[in-house]
C-alpha cells in the first residue's frame, strides 16, 4: 500500500511514457508531438524514438519544448537482438542521459537494460504480447521496473495492445512489476494513434527529476480514460475506491482470487467498498472500467 500514490502530497501529471517522431520513424518531429500533448493538457511526455544506428542513436531533445504547465524527460526504445522468436527486443527507457552509448555489437538485451537502469532510466518491457515475448525473455529484463501492460499503437497494429496477461503471471509467480500505459504514438495517418492510453503520476514538483522519481517509486496509475481518485484499506480488509463513473471495479490477485463490484442500472460506480482480506499472501491490483469499456489500473501492492 505505501507504494500507491493516492494518500501522497503533490498534485497529479498526466503523461505519455512512449512516443516516436521523424527523429526515427514517427510521422511528426519533436516539437509537433509535443505541442500535440501539450494541447491536450498532459503534464508531460518523454519522446522515446528507436535508439538505432541508422537513425543516428537519438535520445531526442526536447528541452526546447518544455514550457510552464509542461515538461519532457529524456529517453529512448533500445533495441538489439534477440529475443526467443528472433525478434530485436523493444526495451523502453525513460530518463537516459542525452549522451547515452550506442549499443555495442555484443551487448544483449538484458545488458542493455541493465546500462540503461544503471544511467538512472526507469526502464519497461515494451508491449510484450505484441511481438509474443515468453516470459522467460520478461524475466530475462531483470534490470525491468515496469511492465508496458496496453500500448496503444499495437492495439491498432495487430490487435496485441493488451500485456495485463504477463502482469498478472509474472505476479502470480512472485516477481514485481509495476503496470504502465502507453500510446507509443508514431502519428501514422490513419493509425489514431495518441492520446488514448497514458499514466497519471503524482509528484510534488513538475520537474523532469520529480516526475522520474515518482516514476521509480510507483506513484502512478495508468488509464485509458477513468480516473482514479482514491484507494484505502482498513485493517487490512475493508478496501475503499474512489473513481469517476465506472461500470465495473476490480480487485485481481493471484491465480483465479478477485474481488468485484458491477453497476446496477443507469447508475455508475463512484464509490466502491469491499472485503479484501481474502488477498492477504498475495499481490493485488485494481482495474476499473468505464461505460464505453475504457480501463485504468493500479500498480500493483501487498495488504
Ligand atoms: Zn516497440
Ligand atoms: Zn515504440
Amino acid at each position: 500500500m505505501k507504494t500507491l500514490p493516492f494518500s501522497k502530497p503533490g498534485r497529479w501529471f498526466r503523461g505519455n511514457l512512449h512516443t516516436h517522431s521523424t527523429n526515427s520513424d514517427g510521422h511528426r518531429s519533436p516539437a509537433q508531438v509535443c505541442a500535440y500533448y501539450r494541447r491536450r493538457g498532459y503534464g508531460f511526455i518523454s519522446l522515446t524514438d528507436h535508439f538505432l544506428e541508422n537513425y543516428g542513436w537519438p535520445v531526442s531533445d526536447t528541452t526546447p519544448y518544455r514550457t510552464k504547465g509542461f515538461t519532457t524527460i529524456l529517453g529512448a526504445e533500445l533495441h538489439t537482438p534477440k529475443t526467443s522468436l528472433g525478434d530485436q527486443w523493444h526495451i523502453l527507457a525513460v530518463g537516459l542521459p542525452a549522451d547515452f552509448a550506442p549499443t555495442g555489437k555484443r551487448e544483449t538485451g538484458p545488458q542493455l537494460a541493465k546500462r540503461a537502469r544503471d544511467a538512472g532510466a526507469y526502464v519497461a518491457a515494451a508491449h510484450p504480447a505484441w511481438y509474443d515475448l515468453t516470459d522467460r525473455d520478461v524475466l530475462a529484463l531483470k534490470a525491468a521496473h515496469a511492465i508496458e501492460i496496453f500500448n496503444t499503437t499495437c492495439a491498432r497494429h495487430n490487435g496485441k495492445g493488451d500485456s495485463t496477461s504477463y502482469l498478472d503471471r509474472l505476479l502470480s509467480q512472485g516477481h514485481r512489476y509495476h503496470a504502465i500505459a502507453t500510446d507509443d504514438a508514431h502519428f501514422s495517418p490513419g493509425r489514431l494513434d495518441m492520446g488514448v492510453n497514458w499514466v497519471m503520476v503524482r509528484a510534488r514538483k513538475h520537474d523532469p527529476k520529480s516526475l522520474l522519481a515518482a516514476l521509480h517509486a510507483g506513484s502512478f496509475y495508468a488509464s485509458q480514460g477513468p480516473e482514479i481518485r482514491d484507494v484505502k484499506i482498513e485493517r487490512r480488509r475493508k478496501l475503499t475506491v474512489r473513481t469517476s463513473g465506472v461500470r465495473a471495479v476490480f480487485v485481481s490477485g493471484r491465480g483465479s482470487l478477485s474481488a468485484y463490484a458491477h453497476a446496477q442500472a443507469t447508475r455508475d460506480l463512484t464509490k466502491t467498498e469491499m472485503d479484501v482480506s481474502k488477498f492477504r499472501g498475495s499481490y493485488a491490483r485494481i482495474t476499473i472500467v468505464d461505460r464505453r469499456g475504457n480501463r485504468a489500473w493500479t500498480n500493483p501492492f501487498e495488504l
